[in-house]
Protein backbone atom coordinates (compact mmCIF):
# COMPACT_ATOMS: atom_id res chain seq x y z
CA UNK A 1 0.00 0.00 0.00
CA UNK A 2 1.71 3.05 -1.02
CA UNK A 3 2.07 6.10 1.43
CA UNK A 4 0.82 9.05 0.39
CA UNK A 5 2.10 12.11 2.33
CA UNK A 6 1.50 16.44 1.84
CA UNK A 7 4.77 17.77 0.16
CA UNK A 8 5.17 21.30 1.30
CA UNK A 9 7.21 22.51 -2.11
CA UNK A 10 4.76 21.26 -4.49
CA UNK A 11 1.80 21.73 -2.06
CA UNK A 12 0.18 18.62 -2.85
CA UNK A 13 -0.36 14.87 -1.62
CA UNK A 14 2.74 12.80 -3.25
CA UNK A 15 3.75 8.75 -2.58
CA UNK A 16 6.91 8.48 -0.91
CA UNK A 17 9.30 6.48 -2.85
CA UNK A 18 13.18 5.82 -2.40
CA UNK A 19 14.77 7.14 -5.37
CA UNK A 20 18.19 5.53 -5.37
CA UNK A 21 19.00 2.49 -7.15
CA UNK A 22 19.94 0.50 -3.57
CA UNK A 23 15.91 0.98 -2.37
CA UNK A 24 17.27 2.62 0.84
CA UNK A 25 14.86 5.13 1.86
CA UNK A 26 16.78 8.67 3.31
CA UNK A 27 14.67 10.49 6.08
CA UNK A 28 16.18 13.40 7.95
CA UNK A 29 14.54 14.58 10.38
CA UNK A 30 15.68 18.23 12.13
CA UNK A 31 16.07 17.28 15.32
CA UNK A 32 16.31 19.05 18.81
CA UNK A 33 18.00 22.28 20.45
CA UNK A 34 19.90 20.46 23.77
CA UNK A 35 19.93 23.69 26.10
CA UNK A 36 15.97 22.90 28.08
CA UNK A 37 13.72 19.97 28.16
CA UNK A 38 11.82 19.24 24.99
CA UNK A 39 8.25 20.39 25.38
CA UNK A 40 5.09 18.46 24.44
CA UNK A 41 5.08 21.26 21.09
CA UNK A 42 8.25 19.50 20.11
CA UNK A 43 7.53 16.14 21.48
CA UNK A 44 3.94 16.38 18.69
CA UNK A 45 6.69 16.93 16.01
CA UNK A 46 8.88 13.53 16.95
CA UNK A 47 5.91 11.48 17.48
CA UNK A 48 4.39 12.52 14.46
CA UNK A 49 7.97 11.64 12.58
CA UNK A 50 7.88 8.43 14.33
CA UNK A 51 5.10 7.31 12.71
CA UNK A 52 6.19 8.53 9.83
CA UNK A 53 9.69 6.24 10.19
CA UNK A 54 7.20 3.24 11.36
CA UNK A 55 5.44 3.02 8.25
CA UNK A 56 8.51 3.19 5.91
CA UNK A 57 9.48 0.47 7.72
CA UNK A 58 6.08 -1.43 7.14
CA UNK A 59 6.36 -0.37 3.56
CA UNK A 60 10.17 -0.97 2.49
CA UNK A 61 11.18 -3.08 4.85
CA UNK A 62 13.48 -2.22 8.20
CA UNK A 63 17.04 -2.57 6.56
CA UNK A 64 15.53 -0.39 3.48
CA UNK A 65 15.40 2.88 5.61
CA UNK A 66 17.77 4.98 6.86
CA UNK A 67 16.57 8.06 9.16
CA UNK A 68 18.96 10.59 10.65
CA UNK A 69 17.92 13.42 13.57
CA UNK A 70 20.19 15.63 14.31
CA UNK A 71 21.21 17.38 17.78
CA UNK A 72 21.27 21.01 17.67
CA UNK A 73 24.05 21.29 20.06
CA UNK A 74 25.84 24.78 19.13
CA UNK A 75 23.68 28.13 18.92
CA UNK A 76 23.19 31.33 20.39
CA UNK A 77 20.30 29.37 22.44
CA UNK A 78 22.66 26.58 24.07
CA UNK A 79 25.53 29.10 24.40
CA UNK A 80 23.42 31.36 26.75
CA UNK A 81 22.45 28.62 28.99
CA UNK A 82 25.98 27.30 29.49
CA UNK A 83 27.18 31.09 29.98
CA UNK A 84 24.17 31.50 32.55
CA UNK A 85 25.21 28.70 34.64
CA UNK A 86 28.71 28.96 34.09
CA UNK A 87 28.86 25.56 33.21
CA UNK A 88 30.85 24.37 29.57
CA UNK A 89 28.72 23.98 26.72
CA UNK A 90 29.62 20.11 26.33
CA UNK A 91 28.09 19.77 30.10
CA UNK A 92 24.42 22.02 29.10
CA UNK A 93 23.93 19.84 25.99
CA UNK A 94 25.04 16.38 26.96
CA UNK A 95 22.45 16.65 29.77
CA UNK A 96 19.24 17.73 28.06
CA UNK A 97 20.33 15.26 24.96
CA UNK A 98 20.07 12.45 27.70
CA UNK A 99 16.92 14.14 28.93
CA UNK A 100 15.63 14.23 25.62
CA UNK A 101 16.56 10.21 24.91
CA UNK A 102 14.95 9.08 27.97
CA UNK A 103 11.43 10.95 26.98
CA UNK A 104 11.61 9.62 23.40
CA UNK A 105 12.05 6.46 24.95
CA UNK A 106 8.62 6.69 27.67
CA UNK A 107 6.87 8.44 24.57
CA UNK A 108 7.75 4.93 22.51
CA UNK A 109 9.64 6.80 19.88
CA UNK A 110 12.38 4.46 17.45
CA UNK A 111 15.78 5.36 17.87
CA UNK A 112 17.09 6.80 14.60
CA UNK A 113 19.63 4.89 12.87
CA UNK A 114 22.17 7.89 13.37
CA UNK A 115 21.85 10.80 15.30
CA UNK A 116 24.62 13.16 14.08
CA UNK A 117 25.58 16.44 16.90
CA UNK A 118 26.22 19.89 15.15
CA UNK A 119 29.55 19.94 17.27
CA UNK A 120 31.00 16.72 15.68
CA UNK A 121 30.94 17.91 12.49
CA UNK A 122 31.96 21.23 12.16
CA UNK A 123 34.85 19.60 9.47
CA UNK A 124 32.08 18.90 7.37
CA UNK A 125 30.26 22.28 7.56
CA UNK A 126 33.80 24.18 6.97
CA UNK A 127 33.98 22.12 3.77
CA UNK A 128 30.98 22.90 2.42
CA UNK A 129 30.87 26.46 3.70
CA UNK A 130 34.50 26.66 1.39
CA UNK A 131 32.83 25.26 -1.49
CA UNK A 132 30.20 28.10 -1.30
CA UNK A 133 33.05 30.37 -0.98
CA UNK A 134 34.70 29.34 -3.96
CA UNK A 135 31.44 29.42 -6.46
CA UNK A 136 31.09 32.81 -4.92
CA UNK A 137 27.55 31.57 -3.63
CA UNK A 138 29.36 33.02 0.05
CA UNK A 139 31.40 36.47 1.28
CA UNK A 140 33.09 37.08 4.02
CA UNK A 141 32.68 40.40 5.63
CA UNK A 142 35.40 42.39 7.60
CA UNK A 143 34.52 41.07 10.82
CA UNK A 144 35.64 37.40 9.80
CA UNK A 145 32.13 35.68 9.90
CA UNK A 146 30.62 34.74 6.01
CA UNK A 147 27.36 35.00 4.58
CA UNK A 148 25.31 33.66 2.14
CA UNK A 149 24.78 35.51 -1.21
CA UNK A 150 20.89 34.89 -1.57
CA UNK A 151 20.64 36.99 -4.64
CA UNK A 152 22.89 34.25 -5.96
CA UNK A 153 20.61 31.07 -6.06
CA UNK A 154 17.86 31.90 -8.63
CA UNK A 155 15.60 29.38 -6.69
CA UNK A 156 15.81 30.48 -3.45
CA UNK A 157 12.04 31.33 -1.89
CA UNK A 158 10.80 28.24 -3.60
CA UNK A 159 9.77 25.98 -0.79
CA UNK A 160 8.21 28.73 0.82
CA UNK A 161 6.74 30.72 -1.42
CA UNK A 162 8.53 33.43 -0.67
CA UNK A 163 7.53 36.17 -3.31
CA UNK A 164 3.73 35.53 -1.40
CA UNK A 165 5.01 35.52 2.47
CA UNK A 166 7.12 38.89 0.89
CA UNK A 167 4.22 40.68 -0.17
CA UNK A 168 2.05 39.66 2.77
CA UNK A 169 5.47 40.69 4.86
CA UNK A 170 6.42 43.10 3.47
CA UNK A 171 4.37 46.07 5.07
CA UNK A 172 4.25 44.25 8.36
CA UNK A 173 8.18 44.49 8.51
CA UNK A 174 8.64 47.99 7.43
CA UNK A 175 10.05 50.42 9.83
CA UNK A 176 11.09 47.19 12.55
CA UNK A 177 14.68 47.70 13.91
CA UNK A 178 17.53 45.35 11.47
CA UNK A 179 19.28 43.15 13.05
CA UNK A 180 22.58 43.52 14.49
CA UNK A 181 24.15 41.98 11.74
CA UNK A 182 22.06 44.48 9.03
CA UNK A 183 25.19 46.59 8.27
CA UNK A 184 27.63 43.55 7.65
CA UNK A 185 25.88 41.93 5.37
CA UNK A 186 25.88 42.76 1.15
CA UNK A 187 21.92 42.23 1.46
CA UNK A 188 18.81 42.23 4.06
CA UNK A 189 17.97 38.41 3.41
CA UNK A 190 21.71 36.76 3.21
CA UNK A 191 22.17 35.15 6.50
CA UNK A 192 25.04 33.54 8.30
CA UNK A 193 26.97 30.52 7.11
CA UNK A 194 29.94 31.15 9.56
CA UNK A 195 29.98 33.32 12.67
CA UNK A 196 33.34 34.75 14.08
CA UNK A 197 33.91 34.62 17.50
CA UNK A 198 32.58 37.38 19.83
CA UNK A 199 33.65 37.48 23.77
CA UNK A 200 30.21 36.26 24.72
CA UNK A 201 30.67 33.01 23.27
CA UNK A 202 33.56 32.28 26.06
CA UNK A 203 35.58 29.24 24.80
CA UNK A 204 33.19 28.15 22.20
CA UNK A 205 34.98 28.11 18.89
CA UNK A 206 36.95 26.44 16.07
CA UNK A 207 38.93 27.07 12.67
CA UNK A 208 36.92 28.52 10.32
CA UNK A 209 36.57 28.87 6.48
CA UNK A 210 39.32 29.52 4.42
CA UNK A 211 40.58 33.22 5.63
CA UNK A 212 37.08 33.82 7.76
CA UNK A 213 37.69 34.44 11.52
CA UNK A 214 37.41 30.82 14.29
CA UNK A 215 33.86 30.89 15.19
CA UNK A 216 31.36 28.18 14.93
CA UNK A 217 28.24 27.66 12.35
CA UNK A 218 25.62 28.80 11.71
CA UNK A 219 22.31 26.70 12.48
CA UNK A 220 21.43 25.92 9.08
CA UNK A 221 24.75 24.87 7.77
CA UNK A 222 24.59 22.11 10.39
CA UNK A 223 21.60 20.22 8.73
CA UNK A 224 22.96 20.77 4.97
CA UNK A 225 26.44 18.94 6.21
CA UNK A 226 25.33 16.38 8.08
CA UNK A 227 22.73 15.46 6.08
CA UNK A 228 25.00 15.27 2.85
CA UNK A 229 27.96 13.40 5.36
CA UNK A 230 25.22 10.87 6.20
CA UNK A 231 22.66 10.37 3.60
CA UNK A 232 24.69 11.64 0.84
CA UNK A 233 23.49 14.73 -1.92
CA UNK A 234 20.24 13.86 -2.57
CA UNK A 235 17.68 12.67 0.11
CA UNK A 236 14.32 10.90 -0.19
CA UNK A 237 12.29 12.82 2.75
CA UNK A 238 13.07 16.08 4.77
CA UNK A 239 11.12 16.87 8.09
CA UNK A 240 10.46 18.98 10.47
CA UNK A 241 7.14 21.71 12.12
CA UNK A 242 6.00 24.43 10.24
CA UNK A 243 8.13 26.99 11.60
CA UNK A 244 11.11 25.28 10.13
CA UNK A 245 9.73 25.47 6.79
CA UNK A 246 11.77 29.15 6.62
CA UNK A 247 13.98 30.47 6.79
CA UNK A 248 15.73 27.25 8.03
CA UNK A 249 14.60 24.91 5.32
CA UNK A 250 14.84 27.07 2.46
CA UNK A 251 18.64 27.86 3.21
CA UNK A 252 19.25 24.54 3.45
CA UNK A 253 17.86 23.94 0.00
CA UNK A 254 19.91 27.08 -0.95
CA UNK A 255 23.32 26.40 0.66
CA UNK A 256 22.97 22.44 -0.17
CA UNK A 257 22.23 22.68 -4.28
CA UNK A 258 24.78 25.46 -4.47
CA UNK A 259 27.05 23.59 -3.00
CA UNK A 260 26.27 20.13 -4.30
CA UNK A 261 25.10 20.78 -7.98
CA UNK A 262 21.45 18.59 -7.16
CA UNK A 263 17.84 18.58 -5.99
CA UNK A 264 18.57 18.85 -1.97
CA UNK A 265 15.37 16.67 -1.21
CA UNK A 266 12.80 14.65 -3.07
CA UNK A 267 9.41 15.43 -0.92
CA UNK A 268 8.87 18.18 2.37
CA UNK A 269 6.92 17.53 5.24
CA UNK A 270 5.62 19.54 7.74
CA UNK A 271 3.50 18.86 10.25
CA UNK A 272 1.60 21.70 12.43
CA UNK A 273 2.18 23.11 15.71
CA UNK A 274 0.56 22.70 19.32
CA UNK A 275 -1.27 25.01 21.36
CA UNK A 276 -2.25 24.28 24.45
CA UNK A 277 -6.04 26.10 25.27
CA UNK A 278 -6.15 27.49 22.24
CA UNK A 279 -2.64 29.87 22.69
CA UNK A 280 0.99 29.67 21.42
CA UNK A 281 2.49 27.63 24.64
CA UNK A 282 5.19 29.54 26.30
CA UNK A 283 6.74 30.22 29.76
CA UNK A 284 5.46 33.69 30.19
CA UNK A 285 1.51 32.39 29.64
CA UNK A 286 2.32 29.00 32.24
CA UNK A 287 1.11 27.22 29.23
CA UNK A 288 4.18 25.29 28.56
CA UNK A 289 4.18 21.64 29.41
CA UNK A 290 7.57 18.92 29.42
CA UNK A 291 7.10 15.83 29.78
CA UNK A 292 7.29 15.77 33.73
CA UNK A 293 5.17 18.47 33.98
CA UNK A 294 2.16 15.75 32.24
CA UNK A 295 3.97 12.80 34.34
CA UNK A 296 3.50 14.40 37.35
CA UNK A 297 -0.17 15.58 36.93
CA UNK A 298 -0.28 11.16 37.18
CA UNK A 299 -0.49 10.93 33.25
CA UNK A 300 1.33 8.45 31.55
CA UNK A 301 3.57 9.03 28.45
CA UNK A 302 1.60 6.73 26.49
CA UNK A 303 -1.66 9.18 27.01
CA UNK A 304 0.69 12.09 25.80
CA UNK A 305 1.77 10.20 22.75
CA UNK A 306 -2.57 9.12 22.09
CA UNK A 307 -2.65 12.56 22.67
CA UNK A 308 -0.56 13.81 20.23
CA UNK A 309 -1.57 11.64 17.46
CA UNK A 310 -5.33 12.64 18.16
CA UNK A 311 -5.28 15.50 15.73
CA UNK A 312 -4.46 15.60 12.31
CA UNK A 313 -0.62 16.44 11.71
CA UNK A 314 -1.43 18.63 8.83
CA UNK A 315 -3.98 20.83 11.39
CA UNK A 316 -2.71 23.10 14.95
CA UNK A 317 -3.36 20.77 17.62
CA UNK A 318 -5.27 22.14 20.65
CA UNK A 319 -3.78 20.11 23.56
CA UNK A 320 -5.73 20.32 26.44
CA UNK A 321 -5.81 18.27 30.15
CA UNK A 322 -9.26 16.60 29.36
CA UNK A 323 -7.50 15.06 26.36
CA UNK A 324 -4.85 13.10 27.96
CA UNK A 325 -8.18 12.15 30.23
CA UNK A 326 -9.78 10.79 27.35
CA UNK A 327 -6.44 9.22 25.62
CA UNK A 328 -5.85 7.28 29.52
CA UNK A 329 -9.33 5.92 28.82
CA UNK A 330 -8.89 4.99 25.68
CA UNK A 331 -5.68 2.88 26.25
CA UNK A 332 -7.38 1.08 29.34
CA UNK A 333 -10.35 0.04 26.51
CA UNK A 334 -7.47 -1.17 24.43
CA UNK A 335 -5.77 -3.00 27.16
CA UNK A 336 -9.18 -4.91 27.61
CA UNK A 337 -9.59 -5.59 24.33
CA UNK A 338 -5.59 -7.19 23.92
CA UNK A 339 -6.28 -9.62 26.92
CA UNK A 340 -9.94 -10.24 25.64
CA UNK A 341 -7.93 -11.36 21.86
CA UNK A 342 -5.20 -13.35 23.55
CA UNK A 343 -8.64 -15.62 25.47
CA UNK A 344 -10.02 -15.69 21.82
CA UNK A 345 -7.15 -16.31 19.19
CA UNK A 346 -9.62 -15.71 16.16
CA UNK A 347 -8.11 -15.55 12.58
CA UNK A 348 -9.80 -12.58 10.92
CA UNK A 349 -6.83 -10.00 10.17
CA UNK A 350 -8.93 -7.79 7.62
CA UNK A 351 -10.59 -4.83 10.32
CA UNK A 352 -7.11 -3.60 11.36
CA UNK A 353 -6.30 -2.65 7.49
CA UNK A 354 -8.23 -0.34 7.56
CA UNK A 355 -5.99 1.56 10.43
CA UNK A 356 -3.07 1.16 7.78
CA UNK A 357 -4.86 2.55 5.38
CA UNK A 358 -5.53 5.72 7.14
CA UNK A 359 -2.05 6.53 7.78
CA UNK A 360 -1.14 5.46 4.42
CA UNK A 361 -3.06 8.21 3.11
CA UNK A 362 -1.60 11.84 4.33
CA UNK A 363 -0.55 10.74 7.61
CA UNK A 364 -4.73 10.74 8.26
CA UNK A 365 -3.78 9.74 12.70
CA UNK A 366 -7.49 10.73 13.77
CA UNK A 367 -9.01 8.63 11.08
CA UNK A 368 -6.85 5.79 12.25
CA UNK A 369 -7.91 5.70 15.62
CA UNK A 370 -11.63 6.03 14.45
CA UNK A 371 -11.13 2.94 12.48
CA UNK A 372 -9.26 1.10 15.07
CA UNK A 373 -12.33 2.09 17.43
CA UNK A 374 -14.83 0.64 15.37
CA UNK A 375 -12.98 -2.67 15.21
CA UNK A 376 -12.46 -2.54 18.85
CA UNK A 377 -15.95 -1.60 19.93
CA UNK A 378 -17.23 -4.45 17.60
CA UNK A 379 -15.54 -6.51 19.80
CA UNK A 380 -12.57 -9.36 20.28
CA UNK A 381 -14.15 -12.13 18.60
CA UNK A 382 -12.64 -13.96 15.56
CA UNK A 383 -10.06 -11.25 15.49
CA UNK A 384 -6.48 -12.28 14.40
CA UNK A 385 -4.31 -10.67 17.71
CA UNK A 386 -1.33 -10.29 15.16
CA UNK A 387 -3.13 -7.65 12.93
CA UNK A 388 -4.10 -5.76 16.15
CA UNK A 389 -0.33 -5.88 17.68
CA UNK A 390 0.81 -4.29 13.65
CA UNK A 391 -1.93 -1.41 14.14
CA UNK A 392 -0.42 -0.79 17.83
CA UNK A 393 3.25 -1.07 16.32
CA UNK A 394 2.04 1.31 13.24
CA UNK A 395 0.76 3.59 16.21
CA UNK A 396 3.43 2.77 18.43
CA UNK A 397 1.28 2.31 21.31
CA UNK A 398 3.06 -0.12 23.73
CA UNK A 399 0.08 -0.99 25.76
CA UNK A 400 2.50 -2.61 28.35
CA UNK A 401 3.87 1.00 28.94
CA UNK A 402 -0.09 2.34 29.39
CA UNK A 403 -0.20 1.66 33.37
CA UNK A 404 1.30 2.96 36.56
CA UNK A 405 2.21 6.73 35.89
CA UNK A 406 5.50 8.19 37.78
CA UNK A 407 8.21 10.75 37.65
CA UNK A 408 10.35 8.48 38.59
CA UNK A 409 14.23 8.86 37.15
CA UNK A 410 14.44 6.48 34.22
CA UNK A 411 15.86 2.71 34.48
CA UNK A 412 19.41 3.85 33.40
CA UNK A 413 19.61 7.18 36.09
CA UNK A 414 18.81 4.59 38.74
CA UNK A 415 21.23 1.66 37.73
CA UNK A 416 24.00 4.51 37.73
CA UNK A 417 22.89 5.59 41.07
CA UNK A 418 22.79 2.11 42.46
CA UNK A 419 26.31 1.84 41.25
CA UNK A 420 27.10 4.47 43.03
CA UNK A 421 25.90 4.33 45.77
CA UNK A 422 27.90 0.60 45.99
CA UNK A 423 31.23 2.38 45.13
CA UNK A 424 30.60 4.68 48.01
CA UNK A 425 29.59 2.11 50.14
CA UNK A 426 33.20 0.59 48.81
CA UNK A 427 34.82 3.30 49.83
CA UNK A 428 35.61 3.69 46.32
CA UNK A 429 35.55 7.28 45.91
CA UNK A 430 37.02 7.66 42.74
CA UNK A 431 34.92 5.69 41.22
CA UNK A 432 31.93 7.39 43.31
CA UNK A 433 33.02 10.84 41.80
CA UNK A 434 32.77 9.43 38.02
CA UNK A 435 29.22 8.16 38.69
CA UNK A 436 27.50 11.35 40.29
CA UNK A 437 29.11 13.23 37.23
CA UNK A 438 27.76 10.86 34.75
CA UNK A 439 24.33 11.45 37.07
CA UNK A 440 24.41 14.84 36.28
CA UNK A 441 25.16 14.80 33.09
CA UNK A 442 22.04 12.71 32.83
CA UNK A 443 19.97 15.63 34.88
CA UNK A 444 20.04 14.29 37.96
CA UNK A 445 21.54 14.86 41.32
CA UNK A 446 21.87 12.23 43.67
CA UNK A 447 21.47 13.10 47.98
CA UNK A 448 23.23 10.65 49.89
CA UNK A 449 22.08 9.96 53.11
CA UNK A 450 23.30 8.06 55.89
CA UNK A 451 20.89 4.76 55.49
CA UNK A 452 20.72 5.61 51.81
CA UNK A 453 19.83 8.39 48.72
CA UNK A 454 17.36 9.77 46.90
CA UNK A 455 17.52 11.03 43.43
CA UNK A 456 15.79 14.19 42.41
CA UNK A 457 15.87 15.72 38.87
CA UNK A 458 18.34 18.87 38.37
CA UNK A 459 16.47 22.47 38.24
CA UNK A 460 16.67 23.91 35.12
P1 LIG B 1 13.71 23.11 18.41
O1 LIG B 1 14.26 22.30 19.56
O2 LIG B 1 13.21 24.44 18.81
O3 LIG B 1 14.70 23.18 17.26
O4 LIG B 1 12.43 22.34 17.87
C1 LIG B 1 12.42 20.95 17.60
C2 LIG B 1 11.20 20.61 16.74
O5 LIG B 1 9.98 20.93 17.42
C3 LIG B 1 11.17 21.38 15.41
O6 LIG B 1 10.79 20.47 14.38
C4 LIG B 1 10.09 22.41 15.63
O7 LIG B 1 9.45 22.75 14.42
C5 LIG B 1 9.14 21.67 16.55
N1 LIG B 1 8.26 22.55 17.37
C6 LIG B 1 8.59 23.66 18.07
N2 LIG B 1 7.51 24.18 18.70
C7 LIG B 1 6.46 23.36 18.42
C8 LIG B 1 5.06 23.33 18.75
N3 LIG B 1 4.50 24.24 19.56
N4 LIG B 1 4.30 22.32 18.24
C9 LIG B 1 4.85 21.38 17.43
N5 LIG B 1 6.15 21.34 17.08
C10 LIG B 1 6.95 22.31 17.55
ZN1 LIG C 1 17.46 21.35 10.40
Amino acid sequence: MPIRLHDSMTRSVRELKPAHDDGVFRFYNCGPTVYAPAHIGNFRTFVVNDVIRRLLELEFGPGKVKHVRNLTDVDDKTIKRARDAGRPLADVTRQWTAKFHADCLALNCLRPHVEPTATDHIREQVDMIDVLLCKRHAYRTPDGSVYFRVSSFQEYGELSHLQERELRLGSALAGKPQPADADEKEDGSDFALWKAWKPEDGDVKWPGPDSAAAGRPGWHIECSAMSKKHLGDNIDLHTGGEDLLFPHHENEIAQSECCNGVTFANHWYHSKHLLVDGKKMSKSLGNLYTLDDLTAKGFSPMAVRYALLAGHPSKQLNFTLDSLHAAESALETLRKYKAELMFNLGKDAAGFAAVQQALHDDLNTPAALGALFSIVNRGAKNVDPNSFEAAMWALGFDLAKTNAPKSEAPAGVIALAAKRWAAKQAKDFTAADALRRELTAAGWSMLDRKDGYSLEPLKH
